[in-house]
């Protein structure tokens, strides 16, 4: 017959005085330590629906669904929870650095389908020729926020900027130096209808 050694022996008297070494969750909620990658959850007014963050994620778990059927058209930028490796480079990679941020949250486990994902969608610009994406609305806002005077090089920029004026002379800009003059003179246009329209005269042939 084997005995056991001593060093087992007092581990085990050990567990038996303090108890076992596992922790009791769920019965004693688990307080996650603070760089923990658990849900990431995206924001709606930080985000600008640019779709970055759907090409740098590895398993694909976010899915971006534009619908230009709809009245006004519209993106959908949704977080699957269920394919999610919470590998952070949505959060590390994106392009404002506050549209989406992974949270302590890891228990996912849930029996409705709806809680499975979360989702935010924005408004799209078409081009008003061939009606293609141009972009979110709230994405050339933060292009025309970041390059101010300097947006006056595109022609997309300053036609979308100058309708947003028009509706909205305070959400626009702050500095009223900025403001931009051409509003009449151009349409909003994607590259291939812009290239017509220059090169071909408006005519197209
Ligand atoms: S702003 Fe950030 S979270 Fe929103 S679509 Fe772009 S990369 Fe993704
Ligand atoms: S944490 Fe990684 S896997 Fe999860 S949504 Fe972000 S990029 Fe995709």
């Amino acid at each position: 017959m084997r005995y056991p050694k001593l060093r087992e022996l007092k581990e085990a008297i050990t567990a038996l005085i303090k108890g076992p070494y596992t922790t009791k969750f769920p019965k004693v909620p688990h307080i996650p330590f603070p760089r923990f990658r658990g849900k990431p959850v995206p924001d709606e007014k930080g985000c600008i629906g640019c779709g970055a963050c759907a090409q740098v994620c590895p398993p694909q778990s976010i899915k971006v669904t534009d619908v230009i059927t709809e009245n006004p058209p519209m993106r959908y930028l949704r977080w699957r929870h269920d394919y999610c490796i919470f590998c952070g480079q949505c959060d590390r990679l994106c392009t404002t650095q506050e549209g989406v941020k992974l949270s302590n949250e890891f228990d996912l486990a849930d029996t409705k389908r709806d809680n499975m994902f979360n989702e935010i969608k924005k408004e799209l610009v078409l081009c008003s020729e061939c009606g293609e994406i141009i972009a979110p609305k709230d994405q050339l806002m933060y292009t025309y926020k970041k390059l101010i005077a300097m947006a006056y090089s595109n022609i997309n920029l300053i036609d979308f900027t100058q309708k947003e004026y028009l509706n909205n002379i305070n959400a626009i800009v702050s500095d009223k130096s900025q403001l931009l003059r051409r509003q009449s003179s151009f349409e909003l246009l994607c590259p291939k209808c812009r290239h017509v329209v220059w090169v071909f005269d408006d005519s197209g042939k």
